[in-house]
């Protein structure tokens, strides 16, 4: 396998010169972790990490204090500074780590050499190093082997690993979703042993987790897998576990998800979807659907994600989109233009109509609704949301005075404009004299 094409990479090349320069100075270095990984099967890394035998002092001191960081000095990891083109790149002195007893960080490392610091790592395709030197592959826990088979398999002992920190049962299921890999036996049964304990990971590592496996065009079939490990009914509590859209590896809701095109809002959409459906699955025709009930209650499902997984105000209000504008869309073309208008200009309108896709799937929204709302986003914004005829300005200038009645009269006016009944100025001050 050769490294030549990434290296042409700024990132890449920037990478190999560190490990060229800690050598220069007599210390073992090595490319360690998910860029060999990546590497190896042929992907662009996203990002490049440094293992050496060199200590923490030892790197600033040969890249010097002005172009390093020492991010996690106490674990070994320094960031060597790079332009804009390379970025940034991890140097982490060779470890173990000794004891996890709040399963998450260890208790403290030792700097150790290469084939200790493969033993700590997570997975096996994770434990990899290259030698851009000599173009060699060091493996020392059997990750070429794992990479060929496309296994996710845990290093060591997977109870053990699992209880030294717990969000490696997430990041398994990550990765096996992203890359289309399978979870190891082992590794699989001890994730479903110890699936309760990912309560104890911090919300935010959670929903970063979350973010990775749902932006994945596989999210579906990872949520399948976050089912099979038993993680997913600690994740998601309020979720109904009666629902048959829940179960078998063939559920109905999550294969939507990994058919409907989804653009951005990965894992609002998808959540939001998911628990919709279970709360649709007793209303089988799109006709029958009672959205103000179905809409709150998977609006409470969502704020106790919110509040589990610290999510941004983004995300909330991509929720808060969903709440209000679901049922709209789903009755798009019976409505008047001037009530449909207010949700095709809302903010988050697209995260909305991708929900509203995975549910055509299923049956209960229209393909011909969803398409009269995605021709409305393709007018130009002018023309979807016109200046007003009048402004409230106008209307108090020609002595109207502020109250209810000039709100009831702007609002008629607005609606009167977007239902074409007053197409110009002068018309809409024939109608406002006459309210008088
Ligand atoms: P990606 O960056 O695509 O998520 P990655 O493998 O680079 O994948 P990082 O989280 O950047 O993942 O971590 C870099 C490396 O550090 C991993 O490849 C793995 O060897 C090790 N590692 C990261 N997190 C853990 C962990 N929780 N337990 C053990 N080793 C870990
Ligand atoms: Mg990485």
């Amino acid at each position: 396998m050769s490294w030549n094409e990434t290296q042409r990479s700024a990132p890449a090349e920037f990478a190999c010169s560190i490990v060229e320069s800690l050598s220069r100075h007599g210390h073992q270095a090595l490319l360690a972790g998910g860029c060999v990984r990546d590497k190896l099967l042929g992907k662009i890394p996203k990002d490049f990490d440094v293992a050496t035998s060199a200590t923490p002092d030892q790197v600033r001191q040969i890249f010097g204090h002005r172009h390093t960081i020492p991010v996690g000095a106490a674990f070994g990891v320094i960031t060597v500074i790079g332009d804009q083109a390379s970025g940034n790149v991890e140097v982490a002195t060779f470890r173990c780590d000794g004891g996890y007893s709040d399963g998450r960080h260890p208790d403290q490392v030792t700097f150790s050499n290469a084939e200790h610091d493969a033993q700590r790592r997570d997975f096996t395709i994770n434990g990899l190093f290259f030698d851009p030197l000599t173009d060699t592959v060091i493996d020392y826990v059997q990750g070429q082997v794992d990479l060929e088979k496309r296994l996710i398999r845990a290093i060591g002992v997977p109870h053990d690993r699992f209880n030294e920190d717990h969000l490696r049962m997430l990041r398994a299921v990550r990765f096996a979703t992203v890359l289309g890999f399978e979870i190891e036996s082992d590794t699989l049964s001890a994730i479903q042993d110890l699936a309760e304990q990912i309560l104890t990971v911090s919300g935010e590592r959670i929903a970063a987790e979350m973010q990775r496996l749902l932006a994945s065009p596989r999210r579906g079939s990872g949520l399948n897998l976050l089912g099979q490990s038993g993680l997913l009914r600690h994740l998601m509590p309020k979720w109904d576990w009666q629902s048959p859209y829940l179960h078998g590896t063939e559920s109905f809701a999550r294969q939507s998800l990994d058919q409907a095109a989804i653009s951005d809002s990965f894992l609002e959409v998808s959540l939001a979807t998911m628990t919709l459906q279970q709360r649709l699955a007793s209303h089988p025709t799109a006709e029958s659907v009672p959205w103000i009930t179905v809409l709150s209650s998977t609006s409470l499902v969502m704020d106790d994600v919110v509040r589990a997984w610290k999510l941004s105000n983004e995300s909330k209000a991509v929720f808060r989109a969903i709440h209000l504008h679901l049922a709209t869309v789903a009755r798009a073309r019976q409505l008047p233009w001037s009530q449909l208008q207010p949700t095709m200009i809302a903010p988050k309108i697209r995260a909305v109509l991708d929900v509203a896709t995975c549910l055509q799937l299923g049956g209960w929204i229209s393909r011909e609704d969803i398409e009269v709302c995605r021709e409305h986003l393709r007018r130009p914004i002018d023309e979807l949301n016109p200046a007003p005829l009048l402004t409230g300005d106008e209307l108090k200038k020609r002595g109207f005075t502020e109250g209810p009645h000039l709100g009831r009269c702007l609002t008629e006016l607005r609606r009167k404009q977007l239902d074409r009944e007053l197409t110009t100025i002068d018309e809409a001050w024939e109608w406002v004299r006459a309210q008088k």
